[in-house]
């Protein structure tokens, strides 16, 4: 399987290494013609697999570059006809009600203020165990629809939700050494 990585701006290459480590191949898209040669291997793949990571980063800087590139409204299509995605800090804040309106959730960005803009902790998401967290201007959940299962909250924040095969989370696993997270979100897609 080779799993697609927005590569407009942000910590893309991290999601790479993490995705080497697992002995995953990946793809960076930078533009409309990266997307549709991916979307057109996905389909010839077996049983249609493929999955889009989103990273961390800047989410207005991402989204201006994703609507400059003509990315936003067939990605949108793709995720909303099923493909799985895995969105992480800014890439949570993309699937949002406020932006792509892939997830029934609204997220507050830079939601931990300045004095705890940066922060790392270990912490309980259902399904890993403890995992280890590096959070950077970090957004969290502040609503969320029925069709929406909590899998981390912390100091009763949501950081970690997963709505079928979107998976999203505040903090940046890939900025850890730990790949239980991409890890958890591959295993739910073949
Ligand atoms: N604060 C960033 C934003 O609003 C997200 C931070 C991150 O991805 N580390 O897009």
């Amino acid at each position: 399987m080779k799993i697609a990585i927005l590569a407009l701006q942000g910590a893309f290459e991290e999601h790479r290494q993490m995705l080497l480590q697992l002995g995953v191949e990946s793809v960076f898209i930078r533009n409309l013609t990266d997307w549709q040669e991916y979307l057109a291997h996905v389909r010839k793949s077996r049983e249609g697999e493929g999955g889009l990571i989103l990273p961390g980063g800047e989410s207005t800087a991402m989204m201006r570059v994703m609507s400059d590139e003509g990315l936003v409204a067939p990605i949108r299509k793709a995720i909303l006809e099923g493909l799985p995605v895995l969105g992480t800090c800014a890439g949570m804040i993309l699937l949002d009600d406020q932006h792509l309106g892939c997830m029934d959730i609204t997220v507050r960005r830079n939601a931990y203020g300045r004095q705890l803009g940066s922060f790392q902790t270990e912490h309980e998401v259902k399904g890993i165990g403890i995992v280890p967290m590096v959070f950077i201007r970090a957004p969290y959940i502040e609503r969320f629809g029925k069709g929406v299962e909590i899998l981390s909250t912390l100091d009763g924040h949501v950081i970690a939700a997963r709505q079928g095969r979107i998976f999203v989370c505040s903090f940046h696993p890939e900025l850890t050494g730990d790949t239980r997270v991409h890890q958890h979100w591959l295993s739910g897609l073949s």
